[in-house]
């Protein structure tokens, strides 16, 4: 999608500080930190939120993926705001990965 920011750093277009990159998937560094670690991962495949995702074919592989890598912060958790009334202001599909400290609660 080329007016897809997401996309934009996938193909490079847009800096990010890339934490992991395989031919699926691609982990970066969040703009705007919530947390000591905020990561966001993201299928490289436009998908704009969870759920058209869920329906991918490569859907259980993207978390097999997402798990070997997060295991190695230790604890984290692991977030997606589907919709903009639940937060979601990037419509290409991404999971937020927050950790390096004791985190909040999250809600309203
Ligand atoms: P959402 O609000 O859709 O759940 O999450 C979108 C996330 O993308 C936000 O946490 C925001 O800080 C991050 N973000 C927005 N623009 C950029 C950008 O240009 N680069 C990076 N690395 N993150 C961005
Ligand atoms: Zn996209």
């Amino acid at each position: 999608m080329s007016d897809c920011l997401f996309c934009k750093i996938i193909n490079k277009e847009i800096p990010a500080d890339i934490q992991y990159e395989s031919d699926s998937i691609l982990i970066f560094k969040d703009i705007a930190p919530q947390a000591k670690i905020h990561y966001l991962a993201i299928p490289k495949k436009h998908y704009k939120d969870y759920l058209e995702f869920s329906q991918a074919e490569e859907f259980s592989g993207f978390f097999s993926e997402v798990a070997e890598f997060a295991k190695t912060l230790g604890e984290f958790r692991l977030v997606s705001n589907c919709g903009a009334k639940a937060g979601q202001s990037v419509f290409h599909i991404h999971f937020h990965i927050l950790s390096g400290e004791q985190l909040g609660s999250f809600g309203r």
